[in-house]
């Protein structure tokens, strides 16, 4: 096993010309779980698809350590790689049981049928399905049915788990339970995995590091935390959590990690330039010595109300709020910390 390097990796599809990757370099470590995040058709499934194999960069390469398993001119068939890849469908046999299903990769790589029975049962507990090696995958729940997936792709121990996708057929509870048990796959099978998805929530929550793609293009790659205290350029920031984007007066110098005294300066400034600012809800406070603001919608979540305030001047900011509040009602804000995006 080694970190799997993408080098400068662009795709364009003869037909229609389009450049679906566009020059994207980064490097996932060995054993890291990276979640590749952008909207419907930016390129995700392209990028994941050269990494198998199954399609061959236009330009750039791709290594595993020192191996070049893909450039322009050369190409590693998918077979030779080590790497497993979990569709969304979950493409499994309908006449074959669950055990049958799991040990398929390596009747296939011709082990024996005594090594194999080990290997399956061992799968099959990796994903806490041991009770069900004799089902039909009929006979499952959607979820379970991604659990014998995951399971097939764990028997051939492959250095590499390609996901593309995989959670988008399941419903919201069900999506929860898998994620955990995707995190328990990715700590027990120590492979390197890339996890394709649209929804940020679901990358934040399962990955080590994520990368946002946008038209072919990496946009940032970080670890969520980062990510969301520090995302650069709007469309990562308006991607990843919730916050509203205010327009000030643009701060002097380098600094973008702003307080309130800077932000209501910069506010009631509005200069010639301007600058984006990100605010997160949970830094506005609401009922305070601060900027006028009108509440424009609230949404009772339980634990607290979620706001949308419109400021003097029409903008709007989200804020959390534990007292009830209504449409309509003038409040007062300070926002604690901003970021120059
Ligand atoms: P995502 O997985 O992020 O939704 P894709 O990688 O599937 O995005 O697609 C990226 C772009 O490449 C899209 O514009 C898509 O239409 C195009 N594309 C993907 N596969 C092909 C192909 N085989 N031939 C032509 N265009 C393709
Ligand atoms: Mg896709």
């Amino acid at each position: 096993m080694a970190k799997l390097i993408l080098n400068h990796l662009s795709k364009t599809f003869h037909l229609g010309g389009t450049a679906a990757v566009r020059d994207l370099s980064l490097t996932v470590r060995e054993g890291g779980f990276l979640a590749l995040l952008g909207p419907s058709g930016c390129g995700k499934t392209t990028v994941l698809r050269m990494i198998a194999g199954f399609e061959q960069p236009t330009d750039g390469s791709i290594l595993l350590g020192e191996r070049v398993l893909a450039d322009a001119s050369e190409m590693v068939p998918p077979e030779h790689r080590n790497m497993a890849m979990v569709f969304q469908s979950y493409a499994l046999w309908p006449h074959m049981s669950v055990a049958e299903n799991v040990g398929y990769p390596l009747k296939v790589r011709g082990v024996s049928s005594a090594k194999r029975q080990a290997k399956v049962l061992e799968a099959l507990s990796a994903v806490r399905l041991e009770a069900y090696a004799d089902r039909r995958p009929a006979d499952l729940s959607g979820g379970q049915r991604q659990r014998v997936a995951l399971a097939r792709c764990l028997v051939t121990e492959p250095d590499v788990v390609l996901l593309d996708e995989p959670l988008a057929n399941l419903d919201r509870h069900l999506r929860q339970e898998m994620e955990e048990t995707f995190r328990e796959f990715h700590a027990r099978s120590g492979a390197t995995m890339i996890y394709v998805t649209h929804d940020q929530a679901e990358a934040m929550a399962l990955a080590t590091d994520v990368a946002v793609m946008s038209e072919g293009r990496l946009l940032q790659m970080a670890t969520p935390e980062d990510l969301y205290a520090r995302p650069e350029g709007r469309l990562v920031g308006s991607l990843v959590g919730q916050g509203a984007i205010l327009t000030l007066a643009s701060p002097p110098g380098a600094q973008r990690q702003l307080d309130w005294a800077a932000l209501k300066a910069l506010y009631e400034e509005r200069g010639m330039t301007t600058a984006e600012v990100l605010v997160r809800p949970q830094d506005v406070e609401v009922s305070a010595d601060g900027l006028p603001a009108t509440v424009s919608s609230a949404l009772f979540e339980g634990e607290r109300y979620a706001l949308r305030l419109t400021l003097a001047d029409g903008q709007m900011l989200r804020a959390f709020s534990r007292s009830p509040a209504k449409i309509g009602d003038q409040v007062s804000v300070v926002i604690h910390s901003g970021w120059r995006l």
